[in-house]
């Protein structure tokens, strides 16, 4: 297989800015909804595929395809190496220290319920405290839940500030001798809040205590150094950042995913098997039982690059330079709430119409093409915390343009009129 140069792909032309150059990669952008040309703002939901991802997917399909660690035969081989090269990206990307320290799972939520499983079976007991935050998807709150009802343990709540941040000082304060892990967002899915992570997860140290934090919505918008961050587990989804569903991350540091047993186990995880007993394998193979869905893991390094060669600081610049137009489009409009206001930020806005219900908005926002998150946002504790039973979300990636914004300003003050006529 010939693997995809990135220089290929993105055209070095430094005249024209950020989205317009990258818009012409993703296929599904020119298409158009009822209609309207597609203005896709729910990116937070997941984004679209750039067309070197889709033909990397099919290359390995039509050129690579077999299944990876099982043969010896030619196409095994081809396709074990790029797996294994997929992993080396992922490291790369994040900057662990080591590639048997890059878990491929099926997502973000998948990487979090190995962990609940495997850190709970191993280091959690009655009478324990897990802290999960109050701002956290579903996602960093149910498997909590399902492993304190297996161990008796119970979650404390870091509190959301009322700006819609989490607080070193009352982190601080909740850490006790019971504390066993604590389970923060970098980015909120809801807010767009950019937590102070390395200053949290420098707390928990100080107290001995691991962090597990959930990049689902961090690794697409900037820079990530695992190491820099010192964070014990760091997990994230392939779908969100341009590749394929199924495909997710568990970072974990060594020492901690040497210690935790297995999640799952089959095919490819141990290293040997009697009829009386397993010994697991090494990593990162003892937790990666079954065939792996290796395709999709090679989409991911293909993303990664697209992203890479992109570069994460021109789509930071781009994307918060998005956002504060955005914020202060919106903040022009009378009968408009947005939710949270914290000092640091990223392509996430959520909002409410007064007078009009979230889904409605999003029901006409949908006949102009417009496509925005509406409800509940897997958050109900944050939503609760927020007083609201649902918002709508914009959240943009790095293709979105200034005029986006603008159609979805157009947007709701076609839904004003309609609903306040
Ligand atoms: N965490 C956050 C912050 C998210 O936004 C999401 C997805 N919306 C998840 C976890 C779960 O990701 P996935 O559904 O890909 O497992």
């Amino acid at each position: 297989m010939n693997k995809q140069n990135p220089q290929e792909f993105v055209k070095p032309d430094a005249d024209l800015r950020m989205p317009n150059r990258l818009r012409s990669d993703f296929p599904i952008l020119q298409r158009k909804v009822h209609g309207y040309p597609l203005v896709y703002l729910d990116n937070a939901a997941t984004t679209h595929k750039p067309q070197v991802v889709l033909d990397r997917i099919q290359e390995v399909y039509k050129d690579g395809y077999s299944n990876i660690h099982r043969g010896v035969h030619y196409l095994s081989g081809v396709a074990s190496q790029a797996y294994e090269d997929a992993r080396k990206t992922v490291r790369e990307f994040i900057n662990a220290p080591h590639e048997h320290e890059v878990i491929f799972t099926g997502g973000a939520t998948d990487s979090i319920n190995l962990v609940a499983a495997s850190f709970g079976d191993a280091f959690v007991q009655e009478g324990d405290e897990i802290i999960v935050s109050g701002m956290e998807h579903h996602s960093n709150i149910v498997p909590w839940h399902m492993m304190c009802r297996r161990t008796g343990a119970r979650v404390r709540t870091l509190p959301v500030s009322e700006n819609g941040t989490l607080e070193p000082a009352t982190l601080k304060e909740l850490i006790s001798p019971k504390t066993r892990l604590v389970c923060l967002v970098y980015v909120s899915h809801v807010l767009g809040t950019v937590n102070d992570m390395q200053e949290l997860i420098r707390l928990c140290h100080e107290q001995d205590v691991p962090v597990l934090v959930d990049g689902a919505q961090a690794v697409q918008h900037m820079q990530v150094d695992v190491r820099e961050l010192d964070a014990d587990f760091f997990v994230f989804s392939g779908h969100k950042i341009f590749s394929e569903t199924g495909i997710g991350v568990l970072y974990g540091k060594e020492d901690w995913l040497d210690k935790i047993p297995p999640y799952r186990g089959g095919g490819g995880m141990i290293s040997s098997v009697t009829m009386e007993q397993t010994s697991f394998g090494e990593l990162p193979f003892k937790f990666e039982a079954g065939t792996a869905n290796y395709v999709a893991a090679i989409s991911l390094a293909a993303a990664l690059d697209y992203v890479k060669q992109a570069g994460l600081d021109a789509i930071k610049a781009h994307e918060d330079d998005l956002l504060a137009y955005a914020l202060d489009r919106l903040d022009e409009l009378d009968g408009l709430t947005i939710y949270g206001n914290p000092p640091n930020r990223c392509s996430v806005v959520s909002f409410n119409l007064d007078g009009i219900h979230h889904y409605d908005a999003g029901m006409v926002l949908d006949k102009k093409g417009i496509a925005v998150r509406t409800g509940k946002l897997c958050a109900e504790p944050l939503l609760r915390r927020l007083g609201v039973d649902g918002v709508i979300r914009a959240s943009f990636a790095l293709y979105n343009s200034k005029e986006d914004v603008d159609q979805l300003i157009e947007g709701i003050k076609t839904a004003h009129n309609l609903f306040r006529a």
